[in-house]
């Protein structure tokens, strides 16, 4: 029979081996520690596979459950030595949801569970500690009417506000026992009047009540579009874990905290986090009260006044500290933790792999190799390729003036700038139509997730360095500086003011989030230091890499920023921009316009010495290594005049009539230019277009090898080739050019000739292609607008569709369709290598620096990924990542 309870604490093992997918990630690592000895309440965990039966019978559990859940409970009345729902001396529960991974959108914990109208008395008895017995009770209610019950919880703040206010309190520490007591009594009958019924008195109803809605949470909509947003298979279920109360809010000598065993922000080895005294649950992260530092250094560095918790309970702080470092030796990685203290006694309540910036990541790995806690393999494969993104683009320039309206905590490094937005889907609509936002609120909540995927920064006015909005955007790399208390937020008037400043939606905001500074305005950028922790992974990455990383680039500059970033040659330079050039553009369109071979050539004449110092530039910089150069490859009508200025300047240069060449320009017109005279149909009707080209890349590479010594490898590129016989024309023209050059110059280099492979016919005829060409690039933007047969310029209108309705798992254009256009890859890699053995194989397109598109790469075989130049160091660590998963 299958088994769905599993029981841990109190030294009792039922074997589930801290199984994720079974236990849930937060029952398996309180089963973990329980398993190492650590303090951790008795409880039990119901599975996920408990979750995926009652689901898959109609909303019922199995008849098994009762006995096993019973002996759970026995467990812990065990362990502890009380008894659920005796009034003399009760124990309470929390019920807690635990999916595999940690998931917005699953019911909130409930707290102090087996509270009712009888056993509060009890409580308060054994506790000698009437106050707390009330608060407790008040809690439950409140939490349990939110989260179970799903009543208006405005309404039970409400009530308590303004009891408050007649007893002239501030705070809710200066409430007596008789003043929850009476907000006890009011609670209820909230409860009934909302709810139709009494609250629940009965404490096995309370129970079943919350394991029923932490059930029924996960096919909340909110989960399910967590799921869709996350891939987040619905079979996966969530567990349920029942634990024993411990209290961090008896006293002077209780506490509550949530700590992470390194800073989570910059990686520095270091404890970091907050705690309250006399607090419970998430009272840390609320933002009700502001939370105290975990540790003295903490606490000075940020000039704060209130003890941190290892001044104020030295002892227990120390046991802490031992925890810590049991669990990251345990768990080989930095951990997230949440504790309480119950009068001085440490209770650990979970821990997790901690959320942490990209910088963090990379120093952690770093660091933890270093200390040998784990390898350098494992180094390169914790950290998030896609998240070295935040590192490699720009910061701040400290140089430049700011206003800063305020400082808030700096809870996610890196700097934003945009129009403010209040609410998360305002932030989402400007994102689409291309605007820069800055999400500002009050504090955020799993609803703004949204918005603050679609926001550059997000700035908000409550909140501490654990609080939501600082998870989040750590977790997503977005810039976050949280608790800017002096920020008054008018969601209404959809106003921010700041002192006597006043911003209304739509004003520029700029966020510094490695500093926590709010600044009025748009504040320019500097570009990333790369050495450091950076450099060291790249090496160690670079020692398990087998595929190379080229860049895509066609300027010097570009050319340069490559290298920098390790880029091992092009493998894509195009060479049309080159003809936007303002110096230039006039020449092209008198080549264009022609309608002579005679006056193409004029032109062209014009055009080879530009070509060839633009090609020796990019040479120089990369001398030593291989350049992939495509010739022309767009429709030309993309470069004719507009207007009758541009007409006249080519007439002249041309010395033809401006109507001459407007009738010209009007027969280029062409109704598909995607699929129309472009690639290397432009060579096979221009044939001199392509000598040109060619003859300016061979006297480029002769001059760059004689100046140098250091000659480069050029690999001239036909472009959208279906058939073989366009690749042996084109390829005979660059051979004879080639020739030309070297007998004129009296000097060969080495080149190689090949095409790029964008059509499925190319792919399919690889094969016979390969007997010519030299090389392939898969060239992937048009190989999937080809297959699928969807204009990439065009697919912003459906794909998000296309993606919600799982018609494809991804966009195909960011990452690659791995079962059609991958198909036609491999095909095309088979059979190219079968007539030619050793053909070279690369991708360039925008997938080259997508890490699952390498991944696919990796397992194809191909020789190279090119990517942009900025992308580079990613290609690098995913192929790393690729390289490592392949060979297991
Ligand atoms: P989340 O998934 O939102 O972190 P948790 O289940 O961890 O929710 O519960 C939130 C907080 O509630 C915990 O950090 C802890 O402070 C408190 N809590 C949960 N269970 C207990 C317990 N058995 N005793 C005391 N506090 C608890
Ligand atoms: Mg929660
Ligand atoms: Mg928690």
């Amino acid at each position: 029979m299958t088994r769905y309870v599993y029981r841990f604490g109190g030294g009792v093992d039922d074997g589930g081996k801290g199984d994720k997918n079974l236990l849930g990630g937060k029952g398996a690592n309180l089963d973990g520690m329980a398993a190492i000895g650590l303090p951790v309440p008795p409880g039990f965990t119901l599975t996920t596979e408990l979750c995926t039966a009652y689901y898959a019978d109609g909303e019922k559990y199995p008849d098994s459950l009762n006995a096993e859940f019973a002996a759970g409970i026995a467990h812990i009345e065990g362990v502890t030595g009380k008894i659920f729902g005796d009034p003399a001396d009760p124990l309470l529960v929390s019920v807690r949801s635990g999916a595999r991974v940690s998931m917005p959108g699953m019911m909130d914990t409930v707290l102090n569970l087996g509270l009712n109208d009888q056993t509060v008395a009890g409580l308060a008895t054994v506790s000698g500690d009437a106050r707390f017995a009330w608060d407790s009770y008040r809690r439950f209610i409140q939490m349990y009417s939110d989260v179970v019950l799903e009543l208006d919880h405005g309404s039970f703040e409400e009530a308590l506000e303004i009891a408050k206010e007649d007893k002239g309190y501030s705070l809710d520490t200066e409430l007596t026992a008789e003043d929850w007591q009476a907000l006890v009594k009011e609670y209820k009958s909230l409860v009934e009047k909302q709810w139709g019924k009494p609250f629940p008195q009965d404490v096995h109803d309370q129970l079943w009540g919350a394991v029923g809605a932490v059930f029924g949470s996960w096919e909340s909509d909110r989960a399910k579009v967590y799921r869709r947003l996350n891939s987040i298979p619905g079979e996966w279920g969530t567990a349920v874990n029942v634990q024993a109360m411990v209290f961090g809010n008896m006293g002077d000598t209780s506490a509550t905290g949530v700590a992470f065993t390194r800073d989570p922000a910059t990686g520095e080895n270091a404890y970091y986090g907050e705690y309250l005294i006399n607090a419970q649950g998430e009272d840390v992260v609320a933002g009700i009260r502001t939370p105290q530092y975990l540790t003295k250094t903490a606490r000075e560095r940020a000039g704060a006044k209130p003890l941190s918790m290892e001044e104020a309970m030295p002892e227990t702080y120390g046991e802490l500290a031992n925890v810590f470092s049991i669990l990251e030796t345990h768990y080989r990685d930095m951990q997230d933790i949440e504790f309480t203290v119950q009068q001085n006694k440490l209770w650990m309540l979970q821990t997790r792999s901690g959320k942490r910036t990209a910088k963090a990541a990379l120093k952690i790995a770093v660091d933890m190799a270093t200390e040998g806690l784990i390898t350098e393999e494992e180094a390169v494969a914790r950290v998030d390729p896609a998240a070295l993104d935040q590192l490699l683009h720009p910061t701040l320039d400290p140089k430049a003036p700011r206003d800063v309206l305020t400082k808030g905590l700096p809870a996610s490094p890196g700097a934003a700038s945009g129009q403010i937005v209040f609410d998360a889907d305002s932030a989402e609509r400007l994102n689409e139509l291309g605007e820069a936002v800055i999400l500002v609120r009050i504090e955020t909540s799993p609803e703004d997730i949204h918005g603050m995927h679609a926001a550059k920064g997000i700035l908000t006015a409550r909140g501490g360095m654990t609080s939501h909005a600082a998870v989040v955007a750590r977790g997503m790399g977005r810039p976050c500086v949280s608790g800017a208390g002096s920020l008054s937020i008018d969601n209404v008037a959809k106003t921010l003011r700041i002192g006597d400043r006043v911003l209304k939606e739509g004003d520029i905001l700029t966020i510094d989030g490695a500093t926590g500074e709010v600044m009025a305005g748009s504040v320019p950028t500097v570009q990333p230091e790369l050495a450091g922790d950076f450099g060291v992974l790249m090496v160690w990455a670079d020692k398990v890499r087998r595929l190379k990383v080229r860049a895509n680039a066609e300027t010097p500059l570009d050319c340069r920023t490559a290298r920098d970033f390790g880029a091992e040659g092009v493998g894509l330079c195009r060479t049309e921009h080159m003809f936007f050039d303002a110096a230039r553009i006039t020449a092209v369109r008198q080549m264009i316009l022609a309608d002579s071979e005679a006056g193409r050539r004029e032109a062209l004449a014009k055009l080879l010495p530009e070509q060839r110092s633009d090609f020796a530039e990019i040479f120089a910089v990369m001398a030593g290594l291989p350049v992939t150069i495509r010739l022309l490859d767009p429709p030309l009508h993309e470069f004719l005049p507009h207007g009758d200025g541009e007409f006249a300047e080519v007439a002249e240069a041309a010395g033809v009539s401006i109507d001459l060449l407007k009738r010209r320009a009007s027969e280029l017109h062409e109704f598909n230019p995607m699929l129309g005279h472009r690639g290397c149909r432009l060579g096979v009707t221009y044939p001199e277009i392509y000598e040109m080209q060619a003859r300016a890349i061979f006297e480029a590479a002769i001059l760059v090898a004689e100046q140098s010594g250091a000659a480069p490898i050029p690999e001239v590129m036909i472009p959208l080739v279906a058939t073989k016989r366009e690749l042996e024309l084109m390829k005979a023209i660059v051979d004879k050019e080639a020739q030309a050059v070297f007998a004129e110059k009296g000097r060969t280099i080495e080149y190689l000739v090949g095409t790029m492979i964008e059509l499925p016919r190319a792919a399919l005829k690889a094969g016979e292609i390969a007997e010519v060409g030299e090389f392939f690039s898969f060239g992937t933007n048009d190989l999937t607008q080809t297959t699928i047969g969807i204009s990439r310029d065009d697919a912003g209108r459906f794909l998000t569709q296309y993606v919600d309705k799982g018609i494809f798992a991804r966009d195909p254009f960011v990452s690659i369709d791995v079962e059609g256009v991958g198909e036609l890859i491999q095909i095309a890699a088979e059979r190219g290598r079968k007539s030619r053995p050793g053909i070279k194989l690369g991708i360039c397109g925008e997938h080259g620096g997508d890490p699952a598109s390498i991944a696919f790469c990796e397992a194809t075989g191909l020789d190279y990924v090119s990517a942009s130049p900025y992308r580079v160091p990613i290609a690098r660590l995913a192929a790393a990542q690729a390289a490592l998963a392949h060979r297991k």
